[in-house]
């Protein structure tokens, strides 16, 4: 468990909240917005083939970003149940505390400065990991 205050956890928990609020409302008006069922599974594997059509981009595009929503949601949902179970805060590669000002700036963050950048340089593959 890190050393959060009481009100540092509230103004934590709030804006998990909120964002969770927000991604959930941006992904269903994307997914309103391509008007299409193909991305109605967008949780699942997303298909790279690359041979779409060029009248499929502009749809590929905002697949791309619902894609990006639905990693956030997921790592916002994962913070809310650590918090709820008392492991929020803590870095999950080394354990120690993750500073409040980081996660002030992004509450869902899972781990401390030196281990994201660490696993960011392992997995660089061009797609931006949730920092
Ligand atoms: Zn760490």
């Amino acid at each position: 468990m890190s050393e959060l205050t009481d009100q540092q956890m509230d103004q934590l928990r709030a804006a998990l909240e909120k964002r969770h609020a927000e991604l959930a409302r941006d992904i269903r008006e994307d997914l309103k917005a391509t008007g299409s069922e193909r991305y109605a599974d967008l949780a699942g594997e997303v298909n790279d083939s690359g041979d779409e059509s060029v009248a499929d981009q502009m749809v590929d595009i905002n697949a791309a970003m619902i894609e990006r929503e639905l990693v956030e949601l997921k790592a916002v949902e994962g913070a809310r149940r650590r918090m709820e179970e008392g492991d929020y805060g803590d870095c999950i590669d080394c354990g120690v505390d993750i500073p409040f000002a980081r996660l002030f700036a992004y509450p869902a963050a899972t781990r401390c400065i030196a281990c994201q950048s660490q696993r960011e340089k392992t997995y660089a593959q061009g797609r931006s990991a949730p920092a």
